[in-house]
């Protein structure tokens, strides 16, 4: 199994190490070239969607990913990554990736309580996870019912699941808690 970690901009580097630590082989996909290897998903990083955006564009990666997770790529995006892979953020249609029936809100937790630590129930893992949020969105609500609400907190929703697609507004790769990305893994074969 290899997997394309997005590594433009952000926390791509934890990333390989969790799926280094689950046994799963992974790559970088910094500009076209790279993408063009095989892979059997994909991740993409928490950071700053707007930079990752910009740089999805000027390197034309964002129409061959786009088109890839449409014919069933398994992805995996965290904070930024859940940001591009929404359809409606902050309450416009958005057009970054845009494959999943979500509407965001980014940087939803204001600047006060940016960034915090919580640990909550994940449908489909049994005890309770680690979640590390830091200037995160959540998702205001899931516009299909193809989509599927994984964590709550606060009333909000955090994680969610659209056929092969995996979103959450935390950072998993962040603890040394390796059960996400074994589910998304589990996604993936
Ligand atoms: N606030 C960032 C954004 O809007 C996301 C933060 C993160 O990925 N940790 O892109």
């Amino acid at each position: 199994m290899r997997i394309a970690v997005l590594a433009l901009q952000g926390a791509f580097i934890e990333h390989r190490r969790m799926l280094s630590a689950l046994g799963a082989d992974s790559f970088e996909v910094r500009q076209a070239a790279d993408w063009n290897q095989p892979k059997d998903g994909l991740i993409i990083p928490g950071g700053e969607s707007t930079t990752q955006l910009k740089l999805l564009h000027e390197l034309c990666l964002l129409h061959p990913i786009q088109e890839a997770i449409r014919g069933g790529l398994p992805v995996f995006g965290t904070c930024a990554g859940l940001i591009l892979l929404g359809k409606q953020v902050d309450g416009k249609p958005y057009t970054g990736i845009s494959t999943m029936d979500i509407a965001v809100r980014r940087n939803a937790y204001g600047r006060q309580l940016g960034s915090f630590y919580t640990e909550a129930p994940f449908d489909g893992i049994e005890e309770e996870v680690p979640m590390t949020f830091i200037r995160a969105p959540y998702i205001e609500a899931l516009t299909s019912a193809d989509c599927q609400a994984l964590v709550t907190v606060g009333g909000h929703i955090v994680a969610a699941r659209q056929g092969r697609q995996l979103v959450t507004a935390f950072h998993p790769e962040l603890n040394e808690d390796t059960r996400i990305h074994q589910y998304f893994l589990n996604m993936v074969v």
